[in-house]
Order: structure tokens, then sequence, then C-alpha cells
């Protein structure tokens, strides 16, 4: 209880907020570097313990100004490898969301069972549970993997840049990973894909006296809008079975206008209009690119618009039976648990780029996902010891792949 309580209340001190905000002054200030320098001197106390902490700038412009940013950083630590025994990645990362109007104190603090403040669930509770299911698995001649961990920073924020740099670095061999995001002791083996896409509306400049002189691109945007929001209603009304669990939303798609702009002054007539909108995926891509020409854009005019694709992948699936780790993990959370439950992960993370990237990643960790970025914050210390059993167990107790 003890061991577990007190390494997340030491986690939790450092202020580690993270925003895409750059006016937020306690970002310049922010104790990432702290944090994993803490980590790091803890890990360096185990024989034979290689670590680094690979520390990188990150630059943005709020206006002309560039702001940099320069104390930001990811830390790997791992043991001598074991040639004959796969890699595997624990991985979460030490950034967290703005302390925001958080009740009592952000930085930590113990009640009862429970430990609240800002990162208590969205991630340095399940960080607690790797770092000290590492700390046990490193050295121990009986493991069945060589246990590696990576603690990033930027997943809050900053568009992944943590865990893009760990893997435009990494030459390690990795042969299966988890990400701790809290899932509340679910699997997540299903990741939706996701489309980010913009809708610039073409118009025409006019003095806002003379509007009939002009082409007003917002009034234009109207109609776009009215036909995505026809779609969007479409979409949940066809699910895909295969994304099935125990939320109501996994299997369907889902499409979302988070943005739009336009026009430059109340009294100009705009000429033009951006609409940005995002789809979250459970069927290739190809299959929403027909039906958004469909039902979309070929009631437009092509002159009328310019349509811009930011990013987009298609949906992934682990399968079981392609993968012995994924089962062994099973077999050690039905042992500690009593069950196992399987999700699908509709927001995009750093389990994502992984496996995008060839490591293949589960989302595996405690705490409950409501909690996260939310007033409440929070994480009951029970749930990171059963955490930490049931790594160790994966670690101690499974068949390695090898011998399957
Ligand atoms: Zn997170």
């Amino acid at each position: 209880m003890t061991e577990a309580k007190n390494l997340l209340l030491d986690l939790l001190k450092f202020d580690t907020q993270n925003s895409d905000e750059f006016d937020n002054e306690n970002l310049f200030r922010g104790e990432t570097i702290e944090a994993l320098k803490f980590i790091e001197i803890r890990l360096k106390k185990i024989p034979n313990i290689k670590t680094e902490i690979t520390r990188y700038d990150l630059e943005n412009y709020v206006g002309t100004i560039k702001e940099t940013f320069t104390n930001r950083g990811f830390l790997i630590a791992h043991g001598d490898f074991n040639t004959l025994l796969p890699n595997i990645l624990f991985q979460g990362h030490i950034d967290t969301v703005p302390f925001g109007e958080f009740p009592g104190n952000p930085l930590g603090e113990f009640d009862s069972n429970l430990i609240r403040g800002r990162g208590a669930c969205d991630m340095k509770g399940s960080l607690t549970g790797m770092i000290l299911a590492f700390e046990k698995l490193v050295n121990n001649s009986n493991r069945k993997f060589n246990p590696i961990l990576l603690i990033t920073s930027d997943e809050e924020a900053r568009n992944f840049a943590g865990i893009k740099k760990f893997i435009s670095q990494n030459t390690i061999p990795i042969e299966f990973a988890i990400c701790g995001e809290p899932s509340n002791f679910q699997i997540f083996n299903k990741f939706k894909g996701v489309t980010s896409r913009a809708i610039k509306i073409k118009g025409k400049a006019a003095h806002g006296a003379r509007p009939q002189e002009g082409i007003n691109a917002i009034i234009k945007s109207n109609q776009i809008l009215t036909l995505l929001e026809k779609y969007a209603n479409e979409l949940g009304k066809n699910p895909e079975p295969i994304f099935k669990s125990d939320s109501i939303h996994s299997q369907y798609s889902t499409l979302n206008v988070g943005k739009i702009s336009g026009g430059i002054k109340v009294n100009a007539v705009p000429s033009t209009c951006l609409i940005e909108f995002e789809m979250r995926l459970v069927k290739p891509l190809s299959h929403y690119e027909n039906e958004l020409e469909e039902q979309i854009f070929s009631q437009l005019k092509e002159t009328d618009y310019k349509l811009i694709e930011n990013f987009s992948f298609n949906p992934l699936l682990i399968l079981e039976q392609n993968n012995p780790l994924l089962k062994n993990l099973k077999k050690s959370i039905e042992k500690e648990i009593g069950e196992v439950r399987e999700g699908v992960m509709e927001g995009f993370s750093e389990a994502t780029l992984l496996n995008l990237n060839e490591i293949c990643t589960i989302v595996f960790g405690p705490g409950d996902l409501k909690y996260a970025h939310s007033s409440e914050e929070q994480i009951p210390i029970a749930d990171i010891e059963k955490y930490i059993d049931i790594l160790v167990d994966f670690g101690l107790n499974t068949p390695s792949p090898t011998n399957l």
C-alpha cells in the first residue's frame, strides 16, 4: 500500500501541466524534466540499469513571436537484454492537462483509499504501477521478457511530440508494448481510425454596404454544414460489429464539426470560410471517402470549395490469435481480476502512433477514464496495486512465446 501511495504522491508533486494554449505561464516553468530526473535517480539505484533522458525543444509561434520550450524530454530505462527473451515496452506519459478549476490540491492528496490530483488517473497512477512492476521484473532471473520503461511528455498537447521523438530515434527491437492510458483494466486492442479534414469555401469580397456585389462565403457554408449534419446522423445508424464493446458508441463512426472560421470584419462580405471536421472510423477510410463524395461533394459545384486533408489513418485491429504475448497478458488479468474485458480505443493516443510504426501496442491501464481530465481526477490505490500484480504476473508466470 505505502510503496504505490508514496510514489504516486511524489510524482503528483511535480507540476507537469501541458496545453496548446501558449499564454499559460505555468507551461514555461513546468517541471517535466525535473520529474523525469526524479524517476531516473530512483531507477539508477537498481544494479545494471541503463537510463537515458533525451531532451528536445519545441517551438511555436504566438502571432509573430517565436516561443521555445526547452524543458521537454523522454526517459527510457532497461536492464541487460537477455537476447533469448522478447522485449516488452511499458509506456506512459508524465504530462497532464492543466489544473483548471481543481478543487483541493491539484498536486496530490491522499483521501482514505484514493489519491486525488491532476494526473492521478491520466496517467501518473499507471506510471506508478509501471515503474514498480519494472523494478520487480528487470533483474529477476525468472522473467519471461526484458521490460523496457518509456516515459514521454507532450501527449496531452503538442501533437504527441514525445512519442514521435522516441519513435524517430529508437533502435531497440520491441515485440510488444503496453500503453498505460486509463482503461479501467479493459484491454483496448481495437483502435478507431481517424480523418481530419477542412473545407475551404470560396466567395467574393465586397463592401458590407453592397452585399449584392459579393458572394458571402459564410452564408454558403450553411449548405455544407447541413449536409455534414445529415451525414453524421446517418453514421449513427450503421454499426460495425467488430467494434462492439461495453460502450454504446464504440461500434459507430462519428463526425464532428469542430471549428469554423471566416470573415475579417463586420462591414465586409467574407470571401472565404473554413469548416474543419473530424471523423472517427470503424471501416476503412476509402469507404468514407466514397460516401463523402456521394453525399456531400457531388452536391456542390467544384469551383465553390477546396477540400484539404490534414491527416488520416485506417482503423486498427490487434488479433489475439496472431499475438501470443497478448494471450499471455489476458491470462494474468484473468488470474488477478477474474475476467478479461476488451474494449475499443475511441480516441487518439500514443498507442496508435506506436502501432502505425510497427510496434504492436495495446492500451491497458488502471483508473476510470471518466475521471481523466476532470475536476474530480482520482485513482484508488488498490487499482494501482492490482495493476502491478498483473504486470509482474505477466512478466514471471506466463510462458514465453517461444515455448508456445
Ligand atoms: Zn493520457
